[in-house]
């Protein structure tokens, strides 16, 4: 079984060992993006890696989830799969933020510990999208264009059996 991970963790003490956390979290810990789903059953894919970059220490993180959303047109659920890639600069006053370089993006350091929940959850948010819809079609809709082709394959074969057997009778 693979050991939890951490919920919180002093992030500047992860950067000075090089640590990586991998692993799944359950959805049920992220309780604002549960707001949003239809079911909190489920993982997200976590990958974060703590080092430097250009000289900062940093955190550099991969997200991945499927989300069961609801469609807005058909209001029924929907599969969403949501992925997001970051990277932070771990800051922890202004003045560390100004000597950042611009392609760093802070992350302000409050107290001893940290949360990767609300970190995880932060990008999760933001990579959800804006509109949630069935791709092609809803489900009724889908169901019934599904016939039709249905339908014009079956109608097609006949024919197509039928230019075979003239094909070979042509031989
Ligand atoms: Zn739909």
């Amino acid at each position: 079984m693979q050991t939890q991970l951490p919920e919180t963790t002093n992030f500047v003490r992860q950067v000075e060992l090089n640590r990586k956390i991998e692993g799944n979290y359950p959805l049920v810990k992220f309780g604002r993006l549960s707001e949003s789903l239809v079911s909190n059953e489920g993982d997200v894919t976590v990958k974060i890696e703590f080092g430097r970059c250009v000289g900062f220490a940093c955190l550099k993180a991969k997200v991945s989830a499927k989300l069961l959303v609801k469609c807005q047109r058909c209001l029924k659920p929907m599969e969403a799969e949501v992925a997001g890639d970051f990277k932070f600069a771990l800051v922890k006053s202004e003045e560390e933020f100004e000597l950042l370089p611009e392609e760093l993006e802070p992350y302000l350091l409050e107290g001893e510990e940290q949360s990767i929940i609300d970190l995880i959850e932060d990008e999760l948010l933001l990579s959800l999208p804006m509109v949630t819809a069935h791709e092609n079609a809803c489900s009724d809709f889908m169901t019934s264009q599904e016939k039709v082709i249905k339908a014009t394959k079956e109608a097609e074969h006949p024919f197509a059996a039928l230019k075979a057997l003239k094909d070979d009778l042509g031989n």
